[in-house]
């Protein structure tokens, strides 16, 4: 056979040849919806590439970008990748100290960033010496005052030259994005994306064991570009010829429902956190869903009540995956199946509380603390450890493991014995009470069915008897007391796992990527239980 190497840009290629009048919809920062094909795109990515060789940009070089989800961005994964260098997507929501971090550690020379982030970057600049030019994502220059008024339009960029860019040959195991963990302790840590394992990621995710995308399909990205290349989506899309909607900024309730439905959204992919925010916009407004046949949810654990409210409320499917930077981030997916069907509802809606089966090439086992492998039995859980060709093998700028084979996740799972897998906690997260394990996800979902609960966080406490104890932290919609939540949830949660107080807090700690941020309420919290 040949040896064709895969190539990130023979995607949009193939979109513009085949899919040439297929759709890319973006909601842009000043709220303003900007519409091309896959067709304009690669004309676009051409003239990028040629002002992108112009100014300087070399094989192997790396790109920042501090942007939302748009047509611009888009542009930079594929003309950026194409050339042979690497795309850093930049997670905006890091403090500065990260930030600072990341720029320099991964040593971008070019920035590309969206307006509203020229101040943050004017305070980074003396601190990224690596950084040599800065083009703001816009029609016109920077306006604003600085040093980062040294930012050029990004249109200016592809100005004069027209006509197809030659694009250079590299083996398919060049590199092609970077993206950093967000951890919560310690320094974030780079992980590199080849084109062969974003090809072969893409492909996985398109297909019916992933997003299900196809030339009618109208799929809804809500999850950052910034974040593990948006789970594959913004490849996945031109590959099959989906529409390609892009929200920008603007991730409310009422801005999404408009979006999906202007743009007759059939399938979105985001975050729990996000989706409850357009379940409340809904029922607020007295609003459906007619277009969307599924809702794609990953990134933290679907509440059940949210998996009942779309399929109830607005007959919409929750396909639950799970995934991570270091996975490319989709590594299993619990897409809909005769078994599913044959439930019923209620079973259903539990049975979707699993995290799924791996894609193809992915492969998962759990082991104890020794690295015995478990029974795949359904109740036995351990360390969640997977392997794959999307699934890193290390950290930019750190020794590689000794163990290449296995990635230890640091999840705490069980698996079926048909592969189906089910998150139990994150290992740190995992509440160790009197020798057993709780899961926080366990009691966060009891506590999300009661109905005035809007957010819910477990936690695991020091206690002077039991080792840990759970301490659950809600925000509320409704006036509710800890005594009124605690004896709800007796009727639905083991008495080893119900909390032992409960605080009704106005909001809770998020981490940059939007996960509840469990390690500030440990610690903030630690004393709890001393007496
Ligand atoms: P990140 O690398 O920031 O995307 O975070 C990855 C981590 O998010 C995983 O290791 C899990 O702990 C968590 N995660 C992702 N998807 C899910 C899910 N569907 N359910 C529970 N936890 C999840």
């Amino acid at each position: 056979m040949m040896g064709a190497p895969l190539s990130i840009v023979d995607i949009l290629r193939h979109a513009a040849v085949c899919h040439g009048d297929g759709r890319v919809v973006s909601r842009l920062g000043n709220g303003a919806v900007h519409r091309y094909s896959y067709d304009a795109c690669w004309q676009r990515v051409n003239r990028l590439a040629h002002g992108l060789r112009a100014a300087g940009l070399q094989p192997g070089d790396r790109v920042g970008t501090l942007a939302w989800n748009d047509y611009r961005h888009l542009e930079l994964y594929y003309a950026v990748s194409g050339l042979g260098a690497v795309v850093h997507t930049v997670n905006p929501r890091l403090s500065l100290e990260q930030l600072a971090y990341v720029i320099q550690h991964a040593q971008d020379r070019f920035l590309f960033l969206d307006a509203e982030f020229l101040p943050l970057v004017e305070q980074l600049l003396p601190s990224l010496p690596a950084v040599e030019r800065l083009w703001l994502l816009a029609s016109a220059p920077a306006e604003a005052p600085g040093r980062a008024d040294r930012a050029e339009s990004y249109e200016s960029l592809l100005g004069a030259e027209e006509g197809p860019f030659p694009w250079p040959a590299f083996p398919e195991t060049t590199a092609a994005s970077l993206c950093y963990t967000s951890g919560t302790t310690g320094k974030p840590k780079g992980v590199l994306y080849s084109h062969r394992s974003t090809l072969l990621h893409a492909r996985a995710v398109a297909g019916t064991e992933g997003w299900r995308l196809d030339r009618f399909s109208s799929v809804l990205a809500v999850v950052p570009m910034f974040h593990a290349s948006a789970w594959g989506i913004p490849y996945a899309a031109p590959m099959m010829g989906s529409k390609l909607v892009l929200p920008g900024r603007r991730l409310d309730g009422a801005s999404l429902h408009e979006l999906i439905t202007t743009e007759e959204v059939d399938s979105m992919c985001g975050v729990p956190t996000v989706w409850q925010g357009l379940l409340d916009y809904l029922d607020d407004a007295g609003q459906t869903l007619p277009s969307v046949h599924t809702a794609i949810v990953g990134g933290s654990a679907a509440p059940l009540s949210m998996i009942e409210a779309f399929d109830r409320k607005h007959d919409v499917f929750v396909v639950h995956g799970w995934g991570m930077t270091e996975v490319s981030p989709v590594g299993t997916v619990n897409y809909r199946t005769p078994f599913m069907d044959s439930l019923a509802p209620g079973e259903r809606h539990r049975y979707q509380l699993k995290q799924g089966k791996p894609l193809f090439g992915v492969k998962l086992r759990i082991v104890d603390d020794s690295g015995a492998t478990l029974p795949r039995d359904g109740r036995t859980s351990g360390h969640l450890q997977v392997s794959g060709p999307w699934v890193c093998s290390g950290y930019v700028g750190q020794d590689a493991p000794r163990d290449h084979a296995w990635f230890d996740t640091g999840d705490i799972a069980t698996l079926d014995e048909d592969g189906c897998m089910q998150i139990v906690d994150r290992s740190k997260d995992v509440i160790k009470s009197g020798g057993e394990w709780i899961s926080s996800i366990e009691i966060e979902d009891a506590a999300l069915a009661l109905a005035a609960v809007s957010e819910a966080c477990a936690v695991g406490i020091n206690h002077p008897k039991w080792g840990e104890r759970p301490l659950l932290l809600v925000t509320c919609s409704a006036p509710a007391t800890r005594e009124q939540l605690l004896q709800e949830l007796r009727a639905r949660l083991p008495k080893i796992a119900l909390p032992d107080d409960i605080l009704v807090v106005e909001e809770l700690p998020h981490t940059a990527t939007g996960k509840l941020h469990k390690a500030a309420l440990r610690s903030r919290y630690a004393d709890h239980y001393q007496g």
